[in-house]
């Protein structure tokens, strides 16, 4: 059974914006995974098919592997088509935003969002969101954003309508956010939605292939290379540490997703229940921090580098070098773990 978790009350909200709106703008969070794209692109077929003209813009470029999803190769990117980006957020008269929680995530795209005079929807299931739209759906508990909005979809009564390039979407989102249901996973609905997609035609198995196995051989050598030479393992704090420099991604002709994953790797080492991974960005150092269990990493990216996410996988951006990032992590292992 699935239960009706999103309050009546917004989804008559939602639905009578959906209505009135003619041109609608989805928007998901910069580098943009699975989830996001998936959200995104699930909304899109669904809105589509209802005669809306919609368009889905995200802060920058997608994985190639993401190509596999019908239509994204119709996705705006802000970064390198930013009049087009910005014409479409003018003239349109319902925001999407989409598996982010603050405005912050959405990166440059973050102040024509604000200043748009849209109506805004937030789909979300992050902790601790912003109130920057009007109606707000988010949910911590569900296993991604792809998962609310097969959700919205139904319960506005349009399950019927859902194509099926509407039904992979999100069928892929649900499973790049639970690394293909290994985690955040537990609750049985989210077993009843994928009996509901796969009814829908989804051929589940090969989107897997698709999804997970469609890499590079360049990032499949990066992967070895990272996890003979570059993984730190802290044995009294459990944890385990990557570290990848721009140099590095030139020697491996790194493409954007490469590194995709690589911080779930180490946690499959026994006593290892905290991973991070820090990587050389052109403005930033970006990290990611993984954990299994009880052990909270949304607190340890929030109070170290004011990044959040989830208890179990948090992401941070930090304005320094990679010795100084290191630095921080290294000393405050042993107060976090
Ligand atoms: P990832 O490590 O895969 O980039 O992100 C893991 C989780 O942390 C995702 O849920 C993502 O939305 C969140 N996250 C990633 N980067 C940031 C960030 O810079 N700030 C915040 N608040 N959350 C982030
Ligand atoms: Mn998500």
């Amino acid at each position: 059974m699935i239960t009706k978790i999103i309050p009546e009350e917004k989804i008559i909200a939602v639905l009578k914006l959906i209505n009135k709106a003619k041109n609608i703008v989805i928007v998901s969070h910069k580098r943009p995974d699975g989830d996001a794209i998936g959200s995104s692109l699930g909304l899109y077929h669904f809105l589509a098919t209802k005669g809306k003209d919609v368009s889905v813009i995200l802060p920058d470029a997608i994985p190639g592997y993401m190509y596999a999803l019908p239509s994204a190769d119709g996705i705006v990117f802000y970064d390198n088509q930013m009049t087009k980006a910005q014409e479409l957020i003018n003239r349109c008269d319902l925001l999407f935003c989409l598996d982010f929680n603050t405005l912050d995530r959405i990166g440059k795209l973050s102040a024509s969002v604000n200043e748009s005079k849209a109506k805004k929807i937030l789909m979300d299931h992050h902790l601790h969101h912003d109130e920057f739209c009007d109606v707000i759906i988010s949910h911590p508990e569900v296993s991604s954003a792809s998962e609310l909005v097969f959700r919205l979809i139904c319960r506005m009564g349009y399950f019927a309508d859902m194509t099926l390039e509407s039904a992979q979407c999100i069928c892929a989102g649900m499973m790049t956010d639970t690394g293909g249901l290994a985690y955040n996973a537990n609750s049985p609905e989210v077993y009843a939605i994928m009996e509901e997609l796969i009814k829908k035609g989804v051929d589940k198995d090969a989107l897997y292939r698709k999804l997970f196995n469609n890499y590079s051989e360049n990032r499949m050598r990066l992967m070895g290379y990272m996890l003979y030479e570059k993984m730190k393992i802290y044995p009294e704090y459990h944890t385990a540490i990557l570290t990848l420099s721009y140099n590095e991604m030139l020697k491996f002709n790194y493409k954007p997703g490469d590194s995709e994953g690589f911080v779930n790797i180490p946690l499959s080492i026994d006593h290892v229940f905290c991973s991070i991974f820090i990587k050389e960005e052109k403005e930033c150092m970006k990290l990611s921090f993984r954990s299994q269990g009880d052990f909270d990493v949304n607190k340890m990216a929030n109070e170290l580098f004011g990044g959040g996410g989830h208890k179990n996988a948090s992401g941070a951006d930090y304005k320094g070098t990679m010795a100084d990032a290191l630095k921080i992590v290294e000393d405050a292992l042993p107060k976090y773990i």
